[in-house]
């Protein structure tokens, strides 16, 4: 599912890299748990996975495709057609309500599009489908996403990173404005969806009371030698 081989990313006008990983590979339909302190590089790792970044050296493979050999235009459609994103902070659009919040995890793909047309007829219908499926119940659907608690935006948002059937799905600390007993819900909602999805899950924190719920623990700092002066 995806191979990093001698990858390094270092960020402009630092002196080391934040990224040095010399193997890792990740199977399709691990649940993985990427843990370390904070600053040790684990949204840059990410932003790298998500083709946001482009390595300094070394080489990206996810689904077969070497992200490193794309242009930035091509590296953002392989994201929109394959990678279901879910960011600390949400980035929920406040002006646009759940459904139309939801459906824009088709927009930039007709991939998406397509699945998620065919198994609901439209990706009006698909977005539906799962807010019903998370519990968002239809008088919900008419309101900014602005006016619904944070348990509510969650699952807006994990509806959004699965709807039309990526096969990677990647979560940036999404629970760590959560009390811990809505944290394990979201993973459990997050594990149940992928698993309709048949979706790889890396999912970022550096709360280590998570791991356990998770099929495989990576530390960063254990895969990463960051300190290694070039
Ligand atoms: P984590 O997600 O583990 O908290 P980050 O990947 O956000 O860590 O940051 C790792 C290091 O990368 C930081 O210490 C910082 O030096 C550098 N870094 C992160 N984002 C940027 C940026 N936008 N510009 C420059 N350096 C950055
Ligand atoms: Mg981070």
């Amino acid at each position: 599912m995806i191979t990093l081989e001698q990858l390094r990313y270092r960020w402009p006008k630092h002196d080391i890299d934040t990224i040095h990983i010399e193997q890792l590979q990740i199977q399709q339909g691990e649940r993985i748990f990427l843990f370390g302190p904070s600053g040790t590089g684990k949204s840059t790792l990410l932003g790298l996975l998500a083709g946001i970044h482009r390595p300094t050296l070394g080489k990206i493979s996810i689904l077969n495709q070497d992200l490193t050999s794309l242009s930035n235009a091509k590296r953002d459609q392989f994201r929109a057609d394959h990678i279901g994103t879910i960011f600390q902070n949400f980035n929920l659009l406040a002006y646009l309500n759940p459904l139309e919040n939801v459906m824009l995890g088709c927009h930039f793909s007709t991939l998406r599009t397509n699945k998620a047309v065919q198994q609901h007829g439209s990706v009006k219908q698909a977005a539906r489908h799962l807010l019903a499926q998370l519990g968002i119940s239809e008088p919900l659907l008419h309101h900014s996403v602005g006016e619904l608690s944070i348990g509510q935006q969650q699952r807006i948002v994990a509806a959004r990173a699965v709807i039309g059937k990526p096969e990677l799905i990647i979560a940036d600390e999404p629970t760590s404005a959560l009390d811990a007993d809505n944290r394990a819900a979201f993973i459990n909602l997050l594990f149940e969806q992928a698993t309709q999805c048949n979706a790889t899950l890396l999912f970022v924190s550096h709360d280590q009371s998570l791991a356990p719920m998770f099929s495989r623990q990576l530390s960063l700092a254990e895969i990463n030698q960051r300190d290694e002066k070039v």
